[in-house]
């Protein structure tokens, strides 16, 4: 056996049949670890690298397990006939694929040793090294870009925005992957016009992006948190309204003249 299929990494869970991150339908892979904390993440579960109990329900659910690239190839493996039929694959999510470097590279490359299409979602927060070593196994990156403003950044998710920024021009830049550029909408942090139109003109700055998505706001994570005993830190913020999301949809298609869209 190849030794990269020994390769251990954490996950809290696997979705079949997605067709909402990335092209066709998609076996998704969600790691634990963020270096992030988004106040508004879904998924506040992924955000500890740690092995932790959440509340489900009123039940104890234990989330994250520890598998290798063989057992996570197998699940990926069942669903390859939807793959060649819609052009689907394999899609890393997270948490940060790239907070577990090894990994997710040692999945990527199996998962194009044996045929199937790859796609990761990722801020891009990380050494450069370490994405530039993932890249040459990646065919899809959709990369999220959250707001241009450093300081609003740091204030929102805990974390400036440059090393991001810069990794998101290198990958563009690279031409090694199809890139698309995810940006969440989230009331109160970037929904104004002036803050989509900002994000929009730094995209047009990348070459080779084939698509914008608006990705907005929902409260579908609002019960981990409780689960988790954590505040949800958005209140009683409602998502955005659809005419709104149109409005920031045409400033976007009009500042970087690419392809966007409302959802992924
Ligand atoms: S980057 Fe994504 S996974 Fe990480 S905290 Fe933000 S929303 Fe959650």
């Amino acid at each position: 056996m190849q030794d990269y299929l020994k390769k251990k990494g954490r996950i809290f869970d696997i979705q079949r049949y997605s067709i909402h991150d990335g092209n066709g339908i998609r076996t998704i892979v969600f790691l634990k670890g963020c270096v992030l904390r988004c106040r508004w993440c879904c998924n506040p579960e992924s955000q500890s690298y740690e092995i932790q109990t959440m509340m489900v329900q009123g039940r104890p659910k234990i989330v994250g397990r520890d598998v290798t690239v063989e057992e996570v190839m197998e699940i990926v493996e069942k669903d390859r006939a939807y793959y060649r039929r819609t052009g689907g694959g394999i899609t890393l999510s997270g948490g940060e694929s790239l907070c577990q470097p090894e990994f997710s590279t040692a999945l990527l490359k199996a998962a194009k040793e044996s045929g199937i299409s790859t796609a990761m979602e990722s801020m891009g927060c990380a050494e450069w090294e370490i994405i530039d070593g993932l890249l040459p196994y990646l065919d899809q990156y959709l990369l999220d870009i959250k707001h241009m403003n450093p300081r609003k950044h740091k204030e929102y998710t805990g974390r400036s925005n440059e090393l991001m920024l810069e990794n998101a021009m290198k990958i563009a830049r690279s031409g090694k992957t199809e890139l698309s550029i995810r940006i969440p909408v989230i009331p109160g942090f970037n929904d104004t016009t002036e803050e989509i139109r900002d994000i929009a003109a730094y995209t047009k700055q990348l070459p080779n992006v084939k698509r914008i998505h608006l990705l907005p706001y929902h409260r579908l994570g609002q019960d981990k948190y409780e689960g988790l005993g954590r505040t949800y830190l958005m209140g009683d913020v409602p998502p955005p309204e659809n005419n709104k999301m149109e409005e920031l949809l045409k400033t976007a298609g009009e500042i970087s003249g690419i392809e966007c869209q409302i959802g992924g």
